[in-house]
């Protein structure tokens, strides 16, 4: 009894450029997997592995697709190295029938621009309704950024906690200049502020975690299950910054998560809706400590039948079915 495999590669442009500390960004590629199971039925997962972040390149997994085309035993589709792990998520959700996700409404932080574009943006959202708030850091001179952080944090509303996510930007004094700065302010956590590789990067960061009250965010350093579980491990005080769409088998990652009752928040790689799905259904399942949803990033493609819901402060699993895969799977032939 074997499935049957597809794929389709897509390149669809965002909205507008996203810009990191990684530079400039405009069009999203990857690929969606379609997959026949033995009774007929079929399932959908995306692949959409991010540059420069540690998994397999979209080339990789696309061999990968190409190699199990057509009739494929289970026991191949399981047998994907591990480091694939943006392909094995894709075919472990076309592989599930799950049912519906349980019912419920997390909260999401809203995504600000960098630089000063924030101070504008800012007000608006939290209009909208939203009180954890995101802001890329790392971009600009730190001189500049650290100078902005003060008016930004005015624009907010009273009790509003503010993110910010240095994308590993930082040399060690800059971190710890923004680490002191942020641990007298309402920031809920700093993401990844020095790089995830190099020589002692891990110590590095295990040294601020502990000089700083301010918590810090791991996410370019959490790419894979072994990554997670070595920071496991090392009895990481800090929060997990989670795309479940990298992960591989972000189904046991989480478990493993909820077990060490760490603090976890459930962010998006910038996905389209197919594979979000599978990621916000972790996030809805998650009975651990409840952190806001780095899910705030729709409408972000130029063609909005690939986003998710528009971002609101809250979002509730229900909007999560309202896309249907395989017409979207038909979309990109
Ligand atoms: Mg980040």
């Amino acid at each position: 009894m074997d499935f049957r495999l597809d794929h389709r590669r897509y390149a669809l442009s965002f909205r507008r450029t996203i810009r990191t500390a990684r530079g400039a960004w405009d069009v999203r590629e990857g690929l969606y997997v379609r997959l026949e199971r033995p009774d007929g039925t079929v399932g959908f997962g995306e692949a959409s592995p991010v540059p420069g972040f540690g998994s397999e390149s979209l080339a990789e997994a696309e061999q990968q697709c190409q190699a199990l085309a057509g009739p494929v035993a289970a026991g191949k589709l399981a047998a994907i190295p591990g480091r694939l792990g943006s392909l094995r998520g894709a075919l472990a959700a076309a592989m599930a029938s799950p049912g519906p996700a349980p019912a419920r409404s997390l909260a999401v932080a809203a995504l600000l621009p960098a630089g000063r574009a924030a101070l504008e943006e800012a007000p608006g959202r939290a209009e909208a309704g939203f009180r954890v708030f995101k802001w890329k850091v790392g971009v600009g001179a730190a001189d500049d950024e650290m100078a902005m952080l003060d008016d930004l944090l005015a624009a907010l509303p009273s009790g509003s906690k503010l993110r910010l996510d240095a994308n590993g930007a930082w040399h060690r004094r800059a971190a710890e200049q923004w680490l002191a700065r942020a641990s007298e302010r309402p920031v809920e956590f700093v993401e990844q502020p020095v790089p995830a590789d190099g020589k002692g990067a891990r110590d590095l960061l295990l040294g601020l975690a502990g000089d700083y009250p301010v918590p810090i965010g791991l996410d370019e350093s959490v790419v894979d299950q072994g990554d997670v579980g070595r920071w496991l491990d090392d009895g990481w005080p800090g929060y997990y910054i989670i795309k479940p769409s990298l992960l591989g088998d972000a189904a046991a990652t989480v478990a493993r998560l909820a077990a060490a009752d760490a603090r976890v928040v459930f962010s998006s790689a910038l996905e389209t809706v197919v594979g979000a799905q599978a990621a916000l259904r972790l996030a809805f399942a998650w009975t651990g400590r409840p952190s806001a949803l780095g899910f705030g990033v729709w409408p972000l493609f130029a063609d909005s039948r690939f986003d998710g819901p528009t971002a609101m402060p809250f979002l509730h699993s229900d909007e999560l079915h309202r896309a249907d895969p395989a017409s979207l799977w038909n979309a990109v032939s």
